[in-house]
């Protein structure tokens, strides 16, 4: 059985996948200044955390991912250096890019609204030109490491297949009445016995193979 091996290299995938996810910080803003001075680094540090909390209690929605505390949202602060009619318009710019969920784009306007009214009453950005700009974007994820368990879990899979080649593969006509009808995965080629008065048909793909379809591996 090699049930085992690729279970526990599913299991060592998904605790990666845990920490990584716990490692990135969405929603990203990017405040985009021309040499605005900020008086401390210790002011602009407050600046960042109330801009934080402006951010998540704005773009905080319902959907399942979508709950947002302050510590979840990244300041990034940089001095303009592109030219463009966006950057010669405005004195301070917030980008914020932040993950696409239904109910948080229903009302996007209002929310980023919502920001821009609060953030233009912080002190060093009243009075000044600037706008808000939330980016919702569908997004995919992959870490260099998990590539080692994808390379892994298809090494498997070759193993598996080469060593199923040598099943000799039984026609389901020929057996007497009441045995069990067997079926080959189309992955790996492994048998999988199914009871002759089965109701649910077979399921095309053995369990193990079944998982690297989900990971998108098989072809
Ligand atoms: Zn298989």
């Amino acid at each position: 059985m090699y049930f085992t091996s690729w279970k526990f290299a599913l299991g060592v995938f998904s605790r990666q996948l845990r920490v990584i996810s716990k490692g990135v910080t969405m929603p990203l803003v990017r405040l985009v200044h021309k040499g605005v001075r900020f008086p401390t680094p210790t002011r602009l540090e407050k600046i960042k955390g109330i801009i934080k909390e402006i951010v998540a209690g704005a773009l905080t929605c319902p959907d399942s991912g979508g709950e947002l505390v302050p510590k979840e949202v990244e300041v990034e602060v940089k001095v303009s250096e592109l030219g463009d009619s966006l950057h010669e318009r405005y004195a301070v710019m917030f980008y914020i890019d932040a993950n696409d969920f239904p109910s948080r784009k229903e009302n996007l306007q209002s929310r980023s609204n919502a920001i821009a009214v609060k953030i233009s009453t912080i002190p060093e950005f009243h009075g000044m030109s600037g706008f808000v700009w939330v980016r919702l974007f569908p997004a995919a994820f992959t870490d260099f490491a998990q590539t080692a368990q994808y390379a892994k879990l298809l090494e498997q899979f070759e193993q598996r297949r080469t060593k199923n080649r040598k099943i000799k593969r039984k026609d389901n006509t020929s057996l007497r009445a009441g045995s069990p009808m067997y079926f080959y995965c189309v992955g790996c080629g492994a048998e999988m016995t199914v009871p002759e008065n089965y109701t649910a048909r077979a399921s095309s793909h053995c369990d193990a193979c079944g998982e690297l379809k989900k990971l998108g591996l098989l072809k």
